[in-house]
């Protein structure tokens, strides 16, 4: 789960606008960052790239240092290869004597197989974007476009992918439209970015952003700005089918970001409306979990007719423990999360969350909220349980976190004992709402605005979830 960006002026520099891109997507990784600019004056790019968060990686003094009027960003949560510093993005490669870079969300599940094509050359392989980098320096195409377009006609697994080369932005997005890609242009300006939310940083309206579909090839030319829509072929016998991430919805994109026409915000706040209409526990008041579980605890509000309290506080400087390591999470959470007394002593509190992936989170806020003297807690899930890990770019892996669904093997009851274990009693009731509501509230609520007729109910990719189907291959051996 990256972020990725891109920002191209027809005068002056772009650092601290790529900055700025950057601060806003930050809620999608902050483990390293980097951000590389193109001076056309001089013909020279300034790199700057490490370990830790924008705020640190893009200090004043590197900012000065960044030169040009394009560029491009990259924050980055490791999913498959290794968080070193080799491995930070824009990762770097050379074309025709030029340097070129390359930024990614997404994971490529080849990568063992495009290992071996590499037999002979050995590259320094350790992260699966690498593969992009080796592919287009050894292309032996003419130009860099035809090279790009022969590493996309081979890589396989999801990709949204920016490369800057001399004065001039590429950016593709896989077949699957997996990982989210939006486009914004105004006078004088041009920003690429995962998220919409960035877009008003350059004072483009949200609302003005494009969709990338996927399979299109979209290139910005740094000496007038001018934005050539093209596609390209990527390998044979990978369908042309949409599998965008349903977890992007409920959980990795902000709030304010705008998908299919309408804020993820809404999308989450119809989640729970519909968590409602299916189950209703007996309880007095519905505290969302801080920040993710707000819309859809709001949405549980409106849809049982028990009344919203904001029972729980949330520092915002904690950052998002998800990246955290498990020793660190813990003390995290005592840091993040404040009762407010007055609106949960001795009531029947339903808690919302947005997601359950460890359950470490609800467990941290229902012992809050417990000790801050509720008399009862209900978890409510307005999402699928997820049972399976993900190879196409959330770090869900084995490797990176449980999964307390899979370990109870989808079974709620059991979900519910091993929470309730340290709680006694209190801890009454724990639901998620099913994979084809949750999808149906997505797709079938108004306004649902896509640039394309193929995105349904059946598409979504749902892999991770219960009763999800794997539609995008992973390497033979299962891993990504
Ligand atoms: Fe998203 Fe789950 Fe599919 Fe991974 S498996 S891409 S997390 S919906
Ligand atoms: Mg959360």
């Amino acid at each position: 789960m990256c972020f990725v960006g891109a920002v191209a002026f027809d005068e002056g520099d772009v650092a601290l606008s790529l900055r700025k891109v950057a601060r806003k997507g930050e809620h999608r990784s902050h483990k390293s960052a980097g951000m590389v600019t193109y001076d056309h004056s001089q013909a020279f790019p300034h790199l700057v790239r490490d370990l830790g968060m924008a705020t640190t990686v893009f200090s004043p003094q590197a900012m000065e240092e960044l030169q040009g009027s394009i560029g491009i960003v990259h924050l980055r949560w490791a999913t498959a290869g290794t968080l070193e510093r080799a491995n930070v993005h824009p990762l770097t490669g050379k074309f025709q004597g030029k340097p070129f870079f390359l930024v990614h969300n997404g994971e490529i599940s080849f990568r063992r197989a495009l290992e071996r094509r590499f037999a002979d050359y050995q590259p320094t392989i350790t992260s699966d974007t690498k593969l992009f980098v080796a592919l287009i320096e050894h292309s032996g195409k003419e130009t860099f476009e035809e090279a790009i377009r022969y590493a996309l006609g081979i890589v396989k697994g999801t990709y949204s992918l920016i490369i800057l080369y001399e004065n001039t932005i590429y950016a593709a997005r896989d077949v699957t439209e997996n990982r989210p890609l939006y486009i914004g242009v105004k006078e004088g300006a041009v920003c690429i970015a995962s998220e919409t939310i960035v877009f008003r940083s350059l004072d483009i309206h949200p609302r003005e952003a494009k969709e990338i579909k996927g399979g299109e090839l979209v290139v910005v030319h740094g000496k007038d700005l001018s934005v050539e829509w093209k596609t390209f072929q990527g390998p044979l016998g990978i369908a042309r089918t949409p599998r965008p991430c349903f977890i992007e919805l409920v959980y990795s994109m902000h709030p304010a970001s705008i998908v299919y026409g309408r804020t993820v915000y809404k999308i989450r706040e119809e989640l729970g409306f519909r968590l409602a209409q299916i189950w209703k526990p007996k309880a007095d008041v519905v505290v969302g979990v801080p920040d993710s579980g707000v819309a859809a605890g709001k949405g549980f509000s409106r849809g049982s007719g028990i009344p919203y309290a904001d029972g729980a506080i949330r520092y915002h400087q904690s950052g998002r423990i998800f990246y955290s390591d498990i020793d660190e999470r813990r003390d995290m959470y005592d840091i993040k999360y404040d009762p407010v007394l007055e609106m949960l002593e001795g009531q029947r509190v339903v808690l919302v969350d947005d997601t359950m992936f460890a359950s470490e989170t609800m467990q941290a806020v229902v012992e809050i909220v417990l000790e801050a003297g509720a008399k009862e807690v209900h978890i409510a899930i307005p999402a699928p349980m997820i049972v399976n890990p993900c190879f196409y770019g959330t770090p869900t892996s084995s490797d990176h976190r449980r999964l307390i669904a899979r370990d109870h093997k989808g079974d709620k009851d059991s979900i519910l004992e091993e929470i309730s274990t340290r709680f006694g009693t209190r801890v009454k009731s724990l639901e998620f709402l099913p994979l084809w509501d949750a999808k149906d509230a997505v797709v079938n609520t108004k306004p649902f605005v896509q640039r394309h007729e193929k995105l349904t109910t059946t598409n979504f990719c749902d892999a991770c979830f219960l009763g999800g189907t794997r539609h995008i291959p992973v390497d033979v051996d299962g891993n990504p």
